[in-house]
């Protein structure tokens, strides 16, 4: 739980004349800790935008060309979040619209993983030819894209460690974030953060309500779901890319019961014949490896001792297909699939996904199943998703100002947020966040105060709602 200035204050007995003293604005987290004196200057921009991934890239660049000052913020030394740090470079669900389209073109055309380059993208992007693409792929076509934009600052290799909060009557302001740089912490001042970072460190060190793991159903009144709330999220899996390095070396597929895909196609390796999973012979793929559960995805120590679980437990595979010689390209990071959901004016059910709701805010379409790892959900109710649509609310945390979720983080149960996680859906969301982020700043005005018919039509004129004319 986050402790505001005011809480900090009352707790350790200080008095209003300390109170006037202190800075206008306080570390959420920290309460009195605004006396650490940066190593470097505040620096001041429109729009904050926390994480470099499927959700972020799309929105500090569309902030950027509605002419907002951006800047992106990773903590890894490279954009790309998911696909380039867990190796997750296959994508699901859709549509395929917007920035990801365009994203999944130069992809296509220049970075095929078994060479056959293609200039056709298909109905919403979706034409069965390349379904994954090497990490290194995406890492080069995000920077192309972020380095086209001159009104982005990009800065890698500084992870946001706190939230710059004003307290304003009910409703406390984000006003920026506290960054750890080269030894020493930066402020960065901004009149919107967008919280992109897919564990939602901005919101909760702010103060916003947030939600985890599996809630029963009775809470948001859905159909389906656990009586009784579990507090369990997704197992994480730790994803590798295995490369042929002998020549005579043939994939040992019948050591695998699933979890390893060829080149190009979109099939399983359980679900294909043998003779169509060799045919193109490329000798590089990829493999969701070992999967566990961890306590708590949110604290980097559990993380760190699921991954020594899982090591352990895929060693005996990651040896065999060595032997069978191929070489193993581990992930850097282990898949985490699922974080902190911040809960926003609107929450997003799965009876939402089952009816295929459009609220009058929407800022996204997202079609894909339910797709929750480690619950056993029967298949019609999987596949019973409709188009669905994102609505504007689920993006502003509630109780909170100067503040925009993107990406996975945003508001949602556990089991609707098991569909709208896969990476096209949470680009169409960042794209919007950055577009409705750039508005208010530049405008002056609230998240919640911008024009959201004005908002619908930027988005309508970037192709984000052609899927579903
Ligand atoms: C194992 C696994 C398998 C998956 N399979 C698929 C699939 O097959 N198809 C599909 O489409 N989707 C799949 N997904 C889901 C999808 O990849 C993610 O949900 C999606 O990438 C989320 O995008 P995001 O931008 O919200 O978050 P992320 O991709 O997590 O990006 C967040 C970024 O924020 C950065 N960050 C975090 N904290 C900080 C901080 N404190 N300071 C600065 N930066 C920070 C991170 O380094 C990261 O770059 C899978 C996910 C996992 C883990």
């Amino acid at each position: 739980m986050s402790i505001n200035r005011r809480i900090f204050l009352k707790r350790t007995g200080a008095g209003l004349a300390l109170g006037s003293l202190l800075p206008a604005y306080s570390f959420a987290k920290t309460g009195g800790k605004a006396e650490e004196k940066p190593k470097y200057s505040t620096l001041k921009f429109d729009v904050a935008v926390v994480g470099a991934g499927p959700a972020g890239i799309p929105a500090a660049i569309a902030a950027a060309r509605n002419g907002a000052k951006v800047v992106l913020i990773e903590e890894d030394l490279a954009p790309g979040g998911t696909p380039v740090d867990m190796y997750v470079t296959f994508m699901c669900g859709g549509p395929r619209v917007g920035l990801f389209k365009k994203l999944v073109q130069t992809l296509n055309q220049r970075f095929s993983v078994g060479g056959i380059l293609s200039e056709t993208f298909g109905e919403a992007g979706s034409d069965g030819k390349n379904h994954w693409w090497m990490p290194a792929s995406f890492q080069q076509v995000y920077h192309e894209m972020i380095l086209a934009e001159p009104n982005i600052t990009l800065m890698c290799g500084v992870p946001v460690v706190d939230a710059i909060v004003a307290e304003k009557g009910n409703r406390n302001q984000v006003k920026g974030i506290r960054i750890f740089r080269n030894g020493g912490f930066q402020h960065i001042e901004a009149a919107i953060t967008v919280d992109a970072s897919g564990n939602g460190i901005v919101a909760a060190t702010a103060g916003c309500k947030i939600l985890y793991g599996s809630e029963a159903k009775s809470d948001f009144n859905e159909s389906f779901g656990l009586d009784v709330s579990d507090g369990k999220v997704q197992p994480v899996t730790q994803m590798y890319i295995s490369q042929r390095v002998r020549k005579d070396a043939v994939f040992p597929i019948d050591k695998f019961g699933s979890g390893v895909l060829e080149d190009n196609h979109r099939q399983w390796a359980q679900e294909q014949p043998r003779e169509e999973f060799y045919a193109r012979n490329t000798g590089v793929f990829l493999q969701w490896g070992a999967s566990v559960y961890c306590s708590d995805t949110t604290d980097p120590v559990r993380v760190a001792e699921a991954q020594q679980k899982v090591m352990n437990n895929q060693k005996k595979n990651i040896q065999v297909i060595q032997e069978a010689g191929f070489a193993v390209h581990l992930a850097p990071k282990i898949g985490v699939r699922e974080s902190r959901r911040v809960q926003g004016e609107a929450v997003i059910t799965v009876d939402d996904l089952f009816k295929g709701v459009k609220p009058d805010d929407k800022i996204a379409d997202a079609h894909y199943a339910i797709d929750a790892w480690g619950w056993n959900i029967p298949y019609e109710v999987k596949t019973s998703v409709k188009p669905y649509g994102i609505p504007y609310r689920a993006l502003i945390p509630l109780n909170m100002e100067g503040l925009l979720t993107a990406g996975r983080i945003i508001s949602g149960t556990r089991l609707a947020n098991s569909s709208y996680r896969v990476q096209p859906i949470c680009s169409n969301i960042g794209e919007a966040a950055g577009t409705a982020a750039a508005m208010a700043a530049l405008n002056q005005t609230a998240v919640r105060n911008i024009d959201v018919r004005e908002l619908q039509k930027n988005l309508e004129s970037y192709g984000l709602f052609d899927a579903y004319k």
